[in-house]
């Protein structure tokens, strides 16, 4: 059996988890396992699991256990698993994901392989894990009876695949005082500023090239005319022209939008790793050798100051 750790907001799991479930399944087709899935989150979340493939969901609904605790968590899946004997315990490489399981791995005494975005299931375990924001590809190769795993976020779609029903089970897990040294106290949600740069169809990213803060307000009309999310690299949310929140690469945002206009920025390897899912890539640089022109479907040599007004421009006429 597979078990996949499912992340929920007010029992709606998020993307990371559902492209979990179904790369879950892709697993189980080689292994001929069931899919169950484990979550601290309500009953109801198991009408959404039927649709991914779940069959059986081991629902943790201890009141002391909403708030994320790291090892009060880590230690309910332990338990959880040495009960159930899974063959794989499968969780999103979300930074929750990837600290829980790290927990799970040293309780276990056994090796946790994170980012991972292929597995061939045989006698061991052949696997792909992404490094480096998708540079580099490492295979591994573990022997133990309970792979652990994390998914690299975006290495799939998530996609439906339903079964006939999915049974709930309650779990209680014996937890101590001391699992609870760490939990979330309070969360505090930031001022909705517009789209989100996960989800939009659209994202316009802005790099050094934009000049300055002031200088995205073109950015902003242009989203505005294409319902667009905008964004920004590494420099512009260091010298404080956008919020850090609204980083595209590595160490921000990842984005997969039908089409990314990437303004101003050169491509490197620590952007490219937020936005390579990105279905189209327009790139307006002034320079014709950025590296990011080899990773985009359409280029345009220009300055954005004088292109991006000019497209707001022909948009309007339409
Ligand atoms: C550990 C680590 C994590 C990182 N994480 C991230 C991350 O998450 N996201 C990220 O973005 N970076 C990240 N970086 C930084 C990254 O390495 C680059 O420094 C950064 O992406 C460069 O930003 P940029 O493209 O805006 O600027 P630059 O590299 O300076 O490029 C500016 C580009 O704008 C073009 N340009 C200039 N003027 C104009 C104009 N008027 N019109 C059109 N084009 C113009 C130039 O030709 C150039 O190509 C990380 C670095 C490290 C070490």
């Amino acid at each position: 059996m597979i078990l996949v750790f499912v992340e929920h907001r007010d029992g709606q799991p998020d993307v990371a988890s559902l492209q979990t479930l179904s790369f879950a399944r892709t697993l189980a087709a080689q292994t001929g396992d069931s899919i169950e899935a484990v979550a601290f989150g309500p009953d109801s979340l198991a009408d959404i699991l039927r649709d991914y493939g779940v069959s059986r969901y081991h629902s943790i609904t201890d009141d002391q256990l909403t708030a994320y605790a790291c090892e009060a968590w880590a230690v309910s899946l332990q338990q959880l698993t040495d009960l159930l004997r899974p063959k794989v315990l499968l969780a999103p490489g979300s930074v929750k994901g990837n600290e829980v399981m790290a927990y799970v791995g040293a309780l276990s005494s056994l090796c946790v392989v994170t980012n991972v975005c292929q597995v061939s299931a045989g006698n061991e375990w052949r696997i792909t894990r992404s490094s480096w924001g998708g540079g580099l590809f490492e295979n591994v190769l573990i022997e133990q009876d309970l792979a652990l795993l994390t998914l690299a976020t975006n290495t799939v779609e998530a996609s439906e695949n339903a079964v006939d029903s999915c049974d709930t089970l309650p779990f209680t897990p014996a937890l101590q005082t001391k699992h609870f040294r760490a939990q979330i106290k309070s969360v505090e949600s930031s001022v909705d500023e517009g789209m989100s740069l996960k989800t939009a169809p659209i994202v316009i990213g802005g790099g050094r090239g934009v000049g300055s803060g002031e200088g995205f307000a073109v950015l902003e009309e242009l989203g505005e005319i294409l319902q667009a999310a905008v964004g920004g690299s590494r420099v512009t949310t260091n010298n404080g022209w956008r919020a850090h929140k609204q980083q595209i690469g590595l160490t921000g945002n990842h984005i997969s939008p039908k089409l990314y206009i990437a303004c101003g920025i050169s491509g490197a390897i620590q952007h490219m790793a937020g936005c390579k899912n990105s279905e189209t890539i327009l790139v307006i640089n002034t320079d014709e050798n950025a590296p990011i022109l080899s990773h985009a479907d359409y280029g345009v040599i220009g300055d954005l100051h004088e292109i991006v007004p000019a497209i707001i421009e022909e948009l309007k006429k339409s």
